[in-house]
C-alpha cells in the first residue's frame, strides 16, 4: 500500500516540478503523508512536524529540539 502511495505521489512531483510547494491540505482520497527528513520514515500528517521546511516524525523532531 505504502509504495502504491509513493509512486502516485513521485508522479505528481515530476508533474508540478516544485517540490517545496507541496502545502498541508489533504488530498481527496489520498492521506497527506511526508517522508522523515531524520528518520526516512513515512509520516501521515496527524504526526508531521516541519523544522525549517523540513518534514520530521515527532520522536525526530524531538531530537532537533
Ligand atoms: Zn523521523
Amino acid at each position: 500500500m505504502i509504495e502504491k502511495i509513493m509512486s502516485a505521489k513521485d508522479k505528481e512531483i515530476l508533474k508540478t516540478g516544485e517540490v517545496e510547494s507541496i502545502d498541508f491540505k489533504p488530498r481527496k482520497g489520498s492521506f497527506y503523508w511526508e517522508k522523515c527528513e531524520g528518520c526516512d520514515e513515512v509520516v501521515f500528517l496527524y504526526g508531521l512536524k516541519v523544522i525549517n521546511g523540513k518534514h520530521y516524525c515527532i520522536s525526530s523532531s524531538a531530537l532537533k529540539n
